[in-house]
């Protein structure tokens, strides 16, 4: 590979491009707007435009498109030429500033969740300038945002976008008090780890499962799984060094900063991770990495499964969403600083979290909720489905001790005594980690671990950017009220650690012990999708987020019906295809088997030679009592989908799907995956287990 420097960014229009490209004061004009968020005036957006385009062009572009996020949870693109015929037979290449800022898909064919008729389907996508566009495939990609024509959120982006704004405005309260006055705005950044399995392309088509729904519906475990602890970090298959190599040179062309890479727990599973960056652009990110592991691996012969949990019994994976807020001069706000007045700061902002997360609890869970979840959440590989904070012994004690108003004496452990308060210097131990927790502060920022690895990243971030930005708002009501700000401080330390510390735990997560205390303590334990979702519409949750105006009353209960569509359709189609995957795969393969043994026993017979042929009968029978089992579990199925189906409200519908169709596939996959392990493996219809896993 060629210079990494050159390579890295080398597709994107990125600050230096347009400072080299750009006249100078459209150069600065654009900055304003994406620093500040002045107002994008036609004429410099004309400018822009066209030199947007002409980079494209010498890229290789020849066309343009609005890229956005609709509610699918993947990103939509419709792909315009830059072609003007100019009448003679001839064109010429053309982008305008208007077809720059704003693009007017279709948008009645997205999900909307009833915010939208198909008789008034105009939606609308408008360019985020605070995401680099950048060219793929012979295309310029212009990242934007996407509404409908009276203006209500019909993606991702742009509650992801109105809740940076809006923990900015209110951690400013906050650094104000302190007395910055040099800050003009705060940035929620974020790094998003990303899990993923690989497997050969040849065994994934066989799987129609894993085709139509990303995870395995059948398949009985392989004599060896994970229990040797013999992937983690283990040295890189060549197949898989070469995939990720080529992976990462797609990335990086992209400028996202892919940076970490490793064998994940399970055989066949890796991570990868990135530098963190501002939460829009790591959202984006995110959505091409997805992408990009995709369309990477099958050049490969391989298969990327994003699914939370592709294998039964096997670890599931997850998107660990790593946190925090930054000052545009680079000051991380969790990060404990050097002198008491910084501590003092960094602990109200930890405060601030605390509190959000806690009283937010529920909505912090539903970011996290999706069918694909639902198998993973609470099965020791991941947290369980109850929201709790990491903050490690020290942290705890420093907070217990200034919660309590005791005097810490100058040097001990070297502690810094300030006011009439004790607020100590915080010496963090970076060692100190905790694996099981959903919510972990890391030394300088959270990891919430509880997101799929197939969601988008948008939900968990624009949640926690809104409930923080709340008890941010709180606390500086309380702060610039204050006289004494000192006491201020301490005695509002004091007031959230008593009234929220419950929801701090730092011991293991993923033992009965702590499902117990936790219940104990009045945390709730939300253990799926579809009830997470309902908390959606609590009127709290309803209140916040209208109230900061990241999400009206009707956009958030669109959302939910939009999530419970989703979870239904999940279930439906995973229905269907273990439905038919069990009748037409799995029950003829059985019935030739059988029959096989049949033959077999009629042919010892026929010998005369009295052969003892109590094990072909014991399979035989076997093998005719699992057919018959499975033959009435898939009637069954079949009869509750068509049940559920027929319901209309749509969290009955979605309860039925989950407390009657799933627990029913349940049931039918456990016949066939005691009959796969009796049944002729050269007969048996599905790659197995072991050879998804352990055969790349
Ligand atoms: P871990 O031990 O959890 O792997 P790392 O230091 O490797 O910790 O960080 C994991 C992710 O967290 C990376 O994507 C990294 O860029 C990101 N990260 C680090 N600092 C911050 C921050 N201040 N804000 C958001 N993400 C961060
Ligand atoms: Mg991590």
């Amino acid at each position: 590979m060629s210079d990494l420097t050159k390579i890295f960014g080398s597709d994107v229009f990125n600050d230096a491009v347009m400072s080299e490209r750009l006249p100078k004061s459209i150069y600065k004009a654009l900055r304003n707007v994406i620093d500040n968020g002045a107002r994008l005036t036609p004429d410099v957006a004309e400018v822009v435009a066209n030199e947007m385009k002409d980079w494209a062009v010498e890229k290789g572009a020849t066309h343009y498109t609005h890229w956005f996020q609709p509610l699918t949870g993947y990103t939509a693109e419709k792909h315009d030429s830059f072609i003007a015929p100019i009448g003679d037979g001839k064109i010429i290449l053309r982008f305008s500033g208007k077809e720059l800022l704003q693009g007017e898909p279709d948008a009645s064919s997205f999900p909307n969740g009833g915010l939208r008729t198909t008789f008034e389907a105009r939606g609308y996508t408008a360019w985020d300038c605070t995401s680099p566009a950048f060219v793929k495939g012979g295309t310029l990609y212009i990242p934007t945002a996407f509404c409908s024509y009276t203006g209500e959120a019909l993606d991702k982006k742009t509650p992801l976008l109105r809740s940076m704004d809006v923990l900015s405005d209110q951690a400013m309260r906050i650094l104000k008090i302190f007395g910055n006055t040099t800050t003009k705005k705060v940035i929620t950044t974020v790094g998003a780890e990303q899990e993923y399995f690989l497997i050969d392309k040849k065994m994934f088509d066989a799987r129609k499962d894993l085709m139509y729904t990303g995870r395995t519906l059948f398949g009985a475990p392989p004599a060896k799984g994970q229990e040797m602890d013999d992937q983690y970090y283990t040295s890189l298959k060549e197949r898989v060094s070469d995939f990720m190599h080529d992976f990462d040179d797609n990335l990086w062309r992209l400028g996202v900063t892919s940076t970490t890479k490793h064998n994940e727990v399970a055989p066949a599973q890796h991570e990868m991770a990135p530098v963190f960056i501002s939460a829009n652009i790591a959202t984006d990110h995110n959505q091409l990495v997805m992408e990009t592991l995709k369309k990477v691996a099958q050049r490969h012969g391989m298969a990327a499964l994003l699914h939370e949990k592709p294998f039964a019994g096997v670890n599931g994976s997850g998107k660990h969403n790593n946190w925090s807020m930054s000052t545009d001069d680079g000051a991380n706000l969790l990060d404990p600083g050097d002198t008491p007045h910084e501590n003092a700061q960094f602990l109200i902002f930890l405060s601030a979290v605390i509190w959000a997360v806690d009283e937010y609890a529920e909505m912090l869970r539903s970011s996290a909720a999706n069918p694909g979840n639902d198998h993973r959440l609470g099965a020791k590989e991941a947290p369980p489905a109850i929201i709790s904070i990491y903050l490690g012994d020290l942290l705890y004690d420093i907070l217990e001790k200034v919660a309590a108003g005791d005097k810490i004496a100058e040097n001990e452990n070297g502690f810094i005594k300030i006011g009439a308060s004790t607020l100590p210097d915080l010496p963090m131990d970076a060692t100190d980690r905790n694996r099981t927790s959903p919510f972990a502060f890391t030394g300088n920022k959270f990891e919430f671990r509880m997101v799929g690895s197939s969601a988008s990243i948008a939900g968990p971030n624009f949640i926690l950017n809104t409930i923080v930005a709340e008890t941010l708002s709180r606390i500086a009501d309380r702060l610039e009220a204050a006289d004494d700000l000192d006491s201020a401080v301490q005695s509002l330390i004091d007031d959230v650690w008593t009234e929220h510390k419950r929801v701090v735990y730092n011991g293991d997560n993923y033992t009965g012990e702590w499902i117990k205390e936790a219940e104990r303590r009045g945390l709730p334990n939300i253990p799926n999708t579809v009830a997470a979702i309902n908390s959606m519409v609590a009127e709290k949750n309803l209140d916040v987020f209208a109230k900061y105006g990241v999400l009206s009353r009707e956009e958030m209960i669109s959302r939910r019906e939009i999530k419970l569509e989703h979870y239904i359709h999940t279930l439906n189609i995973e229905a269907i295809t273990m439905y038919k995957i069990a009748s037409r795969h799995i029950l003829p393969a059985a019935m030739k088997f059988a029959a096989r043994v049949a033959e077999s026993i009629n042919a010892i017979n026929g010998t005369g030679l009295g052969c003892d042929i109590s094990a072909q009968s014991e399979v035989l029978t076997e093998m005719c009592e699992l057919i018959a089992k499975i033959k009435s579990n898939s009637k069954k199925l079949m009869a509750a989908v068509e049940e559920a189906s027929k319901i209309d409200d749509v969290i009955e519908k979605a309860e039925a799907y989950r407390d009657q169709v799933f627990a029913t596939m349940g049931e039918l996959r456990a016949a066939a995956d005691r009959m796969e392990l009796i049944c002729d493996g050269e007969m048996w219809p599905l790659p197995s287990y072991g050879d998804m896993l352990f055969r790349v």
